[in-house]
């Protein structure tokens, strides 16, 4: 008898399982396609869900392939939260190898946010897939990743918009703060030069004129058509400092700054946190660090 009730329980839970939204009492499995975004799916899913990520801190989300640890978290996920527009370009073999059971959602694709467009190199034109840049485009982020899970998972639909709540409040803080940093950069200082162009977003939030050596995804790694372009750039401009990021070798912007006697700061951290000791250990943390960098490069004004 009790071996019968057992069976019929695991034949009803599998038919629950493989059904969506999830019965309560099952729980979900959610994978995040890079640490910035595992960061905000984990500040929805609070200690309801375990949160994975496919790409490790301080590795390039764009260049990155997946490895059999990757596959076998695949195979387990439910859910697997991306960004899109092109970030990751080795997303083709997840769809390549996942079912229907797999739900993938793109953030940025359905992020209410107007979009920007990449302005330089090979992938001139397309979206900008950097949303998160802004604390408004990791706002629209948790949006799409709150409505997510509730619809997946609804016996906690309520926690998860709660939690969504307290992360918009504190992201609109955070904005703030750092509006009102960055207005003690002068305005003849307000230009940012990165290696590739993530930080499109940051400078339309925050008003800084915004250029990088290529667009997106390493791509031409500052080829010698691109690099004079950009020495040729900042002789006509003349900033207080050029910036590198955590994810990209700094060789081209450490060139650059040798050929024209700039400053050269960093790491900016865009594509990935840090480590947990280091200053970008979660998303307010990374932008946090890089608006102090940013003031502290371009000459903000100290505060008395
Ligand atoms: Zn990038």
């Amino acid at each position: 008898m009790q071996k019968r009730v057992t069976w019929v329980r695991t034949l009803v839970l599998s038919i629950f399982m493989s059904a969506s939204p999830l019965a309560s009492g099952s729980t979900l499995n959610v994978i995040a396609s890079f640490p910035v975004l595992e960061d905000l799916v984990k500040r929805i899913a609070g200690d309801d869900i375990q949160v994975s990520v496919i790409v490790p801190t301080g590795a390039d989300v764009h260049s990155w392939e997946l490895t059999p640890p990757n596959v076998l978290a695949i195979e387990k996920a439910d859910i697997m939260f991306y960004n899109g527009f092109g970030l990751e370009p080795w997303l083709r073999h997840v769809v390549a190898m996942s079912d229907d059971s797999l739900v993938l959602k793109s953030v940025a694709e359905n992020a209410d946010i107007i979009p920007l467009a990449i302005t330089t190199g090979q992938y001139k034109g397309a979206v900008d897939p950097h949303m998160w840049m802004d604390p408004q485009g990791a706002a629209a982020y948790i949006e799409v990743i709150a409505e997510t899970l509730a619809e997946h998972y609804p016996a906690k639909a309520d926690a998860f918009y709660a939690r969504a709540e307290e992360t918009y409040d504190a992201l609109k803080t955070l904005d703030k703060m750092i509006e009102q940093r960055l207005d003690g950069v002068p305005n003849t200082n307000r230009s940012l030069f990165t290696s590739e162009a993530g930080l499109g977003y940051f400078a339309r939030a925050y008003g800084f004129e915004y250029a990088a050596i290529w667009g997106m995804n390493n791509e031409t790694q500052g080829n010698a058509d691109a690099m004079a372009k950009m020495s040729e750039r900042l002789n006509a401009t003349r900033p207080p400092a050029l910036f590198y990021e955590s994810t990209v070798d700094c060789i081209h912007m450490d060139a650059l700054a040798r050929e024209t006697g700039i400053a050269l700061a960093g790491p900016l951290y865009v594509d990935s946190l840090s480590s947990q000791d280091k200053p970008a250990y979660n998303y307010p943390a990374m932008m946090r660090h890089n608006t102090e960098l940013i003031h502290e490069a371009l000459g903000g004004a100290r505060p008395e």
